[in-house]
């Protein structure tokens, strides 16, 4: 075998899970497609989330906490390896509301999941007033948010490349420009092809192929049933300090800008802006941030998430290849820690695996 495990995709998730199994001491090798590729992980927001996730399944509420309370020391890790800082803030953030009524069935959906989660969920409920002793920004239009002391965010593309140079420095391979076209099981391992046929042989495979995993998927036994969704986002000139801590839907990153979005649509593999969305995400930001009306936009861009049905990451092993592995998620940010640390048990086969049993693929089957 050339490599203990293949890794189709270098984004976030892929780069993630090869950091975890190459500290377990695995060899492994990445196979990227590209420039050519949807790239969720060079496109995204940069927060590293905990509330609205898992609203409706506590599990994945769960595994995100446990993520995000590995994140200090998954991103002191990487920013020792890698020598970059990732800028990770990790006190809080808000989830801005315009309106008491929308702000109220919010706390009725975070009060349920509180309940089921036997009283451990750390939410609070802020009025204008409380809001505005934290963030004297807001303007008046505010209704008030929800708050999560466990809510930070973090410099995404900094952390995709201290993950590559982490991974790299670890003895992993990463191979971009390669696009992956056929994966076939052998009766030990697997043979995997790419573009110009250059071919290689694992024992397992690792399929973390974002979109790409939409044609891939099905090579391996998974259905795979993920889809584009949109979002846009706008970047502001640096600006002194307009906000203590990350809302949802605009950040401050740690070199000045403003950053404005997602939006979210669902129009097929399209990546590009549109002025009406954009306009759309200025407005409100203007509404929740009255002196982003004098700040000059620097660029705007649209990217692709990768959706389950359900909105939770999928996480399966291939019933006909049990050496082939799936794994995506909306999340990939935010699930970092999760995908270096715990995860890997999983696709080691260690005697301590993650219950991931609200993530396979069957949980969408008739
Ligand atoms: C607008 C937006 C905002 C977001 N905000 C946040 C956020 O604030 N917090 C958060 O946690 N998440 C956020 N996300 C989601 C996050 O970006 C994704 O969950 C994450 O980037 C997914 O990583 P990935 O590696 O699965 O996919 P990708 O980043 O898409 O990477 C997939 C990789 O697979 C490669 N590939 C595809 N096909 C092949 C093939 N055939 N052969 C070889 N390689 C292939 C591609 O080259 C690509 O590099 C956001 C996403 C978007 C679009």
């Amino acid at each position: 075998m050339e490599a203990e495990f293949a890794i189709i995709g270098g984004g976030i998730v892929g780069l993630s899970l090869a950091y975890g199994l190459l500290k377990r001491g695995k060899s492994v090798c990445i196979w990227d497609e590209g420039d050519s590729a949807f790239r969720a992980s060079r496109g995204n927001f940069g927060l590293v989330w905990v509330q609205s996730k898992g609203l409706h399944q506590p599990a994945y509420a769960q595994w995100t906490r446990a993520s995000a309370r590995a994140y200090r020391s998954f991103a002191d890790e990487i920013e020792t390896v890698s020598g970059l800082p990732l800028n990770l803030q990790q006190d809080g953030g808000y989830i801005i509301h315009m309106s008491e009524d929308s702000l109220d069935a919010d706390r009725k959906l975070y009060d349920g999941l509180r309940n089921r989660l036997g009283g451990d969920y750390p939410f609070e409920v802020m009025g204008h007033n409380a809001l505005k002793t934290e963030e004297p920004n807001i303007g008046p239009k505010v209704a008030g948010a929800l708050y999560c002391r466990e809510d930070g965010h973090v410099n995404p593309l900094r952390l995709l490349r201290g993950l590559t140079i982490a991974v790299r420095q670890l003895g992993g391979t990463v191979r971009t420009g390669h696009r992956v076209t056929d994966i076939q099981p052998q009766s030990a391992g697997f043979t995997i092809t790419d573009q110009n046929n250059t071919t290689m042989v694992a024992e397992k495979v690792v399929l973390a192929a974002g979109l790409g995993a939409m044609t891939l998927g099905p090579q391996l036994g998974f259905t795979a049933p993920i889809r584009p969704q949109q979002g846009q986002i706008i970047i502001t000139e640096k600006l002194p300090k307009l906000m203590n801590r990350p809302n949802v839907e605009v950040r401050q990153v740690d070199e000045g800008g403003i950053q404005i979005g997602a939006s979210s649509a669902e129009v097929g593999l399209n990546d590009r802006e549109d002025v009406a969305t954009v306009a759309g995400l200025a407005a409100h930001a203007v509404d929740m941030f009255p002196k982003l009306a004098h700040a000059r936009m620097l660029r705007s861009w649209a990217a692709l998430r990768i959706m389950s049905p359900d909105g939770l990451p999928i996480y399966q092993r291939s019933v006909q290849h049990p050496g082939a592995f799936f794994v995506t998620c909306h999340s990939g940010i935010t699930l970092a820690a999760a995908h270096a640390g715990v995860l890997g048990d999983w696709l080691t086969d260690s005697a301590e695996q993650p219950d991931l049993t609200a993530f396979g693929e069957d949980r969408f089957d008739v």
